[in-house]
């Protein structure tokens, strides 16, 4: 590749804000879960994109969308509606519990959008008062103000001057503490049905019913952020839909658009409601380019083979990670639903996921970690078996190299 010789990892130092550590390597080209660098170095890649590349790399009903709306019209603002964009929310309406969708580019927009109507929802139908948005310790949900503030890492919020008030923080599956905060003050209660970055913790069945009963004693709206565990990551289209309990407002991104930026905010009609022109918008938001992707991508996932076939790469790789955690001792829990799967790491490699991250690499497997303490596994929703079997192998490989490493 012509572009390869000019720019190298050593160029990212010297010109990009330097908010990301990335890996040794730079990915050019991928196909399926395998990703080759510069060098032509091959890698499996169990870290798709951070659970984004839901179909792998370049699939072909992904390539063969991107280039037909291509040769089509790319952009058309939101003065004017769009063909893909309206196809793409009618089959996310017949597919979820939403009457309305809002269309975005990432998911802290997203949540943005639905953190604005949750308030706007309860001043306008209630009382100007009903401002407080409960949350919870370790939640993520973008990097904006607002976002950042209602997630739960306030290594991720503080250092930027005064945040949006009204937010309380509780610890996640404890419906005691909900209940201790919620009052009829309280606008919505926000969570991820699996906390992602904050160490891949599913939420209990106990508690989301309990929070649900409480959401509605009180009129607050609950709030679903599946930008991470939504479009079939968890082996159902929404994890919402495996818990049985339906939210207020849902978003989705990551996946939505397997590699492209989209996002989206579902809800119902007697939320949306609360809307009209001029109050909330962005200028790609529905971009016929993002939505035709979009739409190819949930064409393909929202499908009997994709979503069942994620539970079984599930048993594998949890199998797999028993019988090599049987030899190295190296994970104290291994949990997660679907394909969003966590490797605790033992106490004695306390704050070392980023080291078996880059011991990883060195045998060619790209894997993520969720915080210090956690090895994240969110490969495509795909992945071939054969793709499987090398990535474990070299994850296994990967692991001794750091079990026999001396400290
Ligand atoms: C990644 C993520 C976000 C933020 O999405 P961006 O596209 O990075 O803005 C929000 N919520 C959850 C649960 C996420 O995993």
């Amino acid at each position: 590749m012509s572009s390869s010789a000019s720019v190298n990892r050593e160029t990212f130092d010297n010109v990009m804000l330097p908010v990301y550590a990335p890996a040794a390597f730079v990915p050019v080209k991928g196909k399926g879960s395998r990703v080759w660098d510069q060098q032509g170095n091959e890698f499996i890649d169990f870290s798709g994109g951070i659970a984004v590349t839901a179909l792998g790399h370049c699939h072909p009903a992904l390539v063969n969308a991107l280039k037909a709306q291509g040769e089509m019209i790319w952009h058309t603002s939101n003065l004017f509606t769009n063909e893909p964009a309206l196809r793409l929310a009618q089959k996310l309406i017949d597919a979820t519990f939403a009457d309305r969708i809002f269309f975005a580019n990432s998911g802290a927009e997203a949540n943005e959008a639905a953190f604005k109507l949750a308030r706007r929802y309860a001043i306008q139908r209630y009382h100007p008062d009903k401002t407080k948005i409960i949350a919870f310790n370790n939640a993520f949900h973008g990097r904006t103000l607002f976002t950042v503030s209602v997630g739960g890492q306030p290594k991720y919020s503080d250092g930027f001057g005064p945040k949006p008030a009204d937010i309380v923080h509780v610890p996640f599956n404890d419906l005691a503490a909900v209940k201790a905060v919620i009052d009829d003050r309280t606008c919505a209660v926000v969570l991820e049905p699996v906390q992602g970055e904050g160490g891949i913790t599913a939420v209990d069945a106990d508690f989301l019913r309990g929070v649900r009963e409480l959401c509605d004693k009180h009129r607050a709206l609950l709030v679903f952020d599946e930008v991470q565990s939504g479009m079939g990551r968890t082996g159902s289209l929404f994890t919402y839909m495996q818990y049985g309990i339906t939210p207020d407002i849902l978003t989705s991104a990551k996946a939505l658009g397997g590699g492209f930026p989209i996002s989206a905010m579902l809800t119902t009609n007697e939320i949306a409601d609360v809307m009209e022109p001029g109050v909330h918008g962005t200028t790609y938001g529905g971009n016929p380019l993002a939505c035709a992707v979009a739409e190819a991508a949930f064409d393909v996932i929202n499908t009997p083979e994709v979503l069942s076939g994620v539970r079984q790469r599930h048993q594998y790789i949890v199998a797999q990670l028993d019988a090599i955690n049987q030899k190295y001792q190296a994970f104290s829990d291994v949990r997660g639903l679907g394909l969003l799967i966590g490797a605790q790491l033992q106490p004695k490699f306390q704050g070392k996921a980023r080291e078996f991250l880059a011991a990883a690499v060195e045998q060619g497997l790209m894997v993520l970690n969720a915080g210090p303490d956690v090895i994240r596994f969110a490969p495509s929703l795909v992945i071939t078996a054969e793709e499987l079997v090398s990535g474990m192998q070299r994850f296994e490989k990967a692991v001794k190299a750091m079990v026999e490493k001396p400290s």
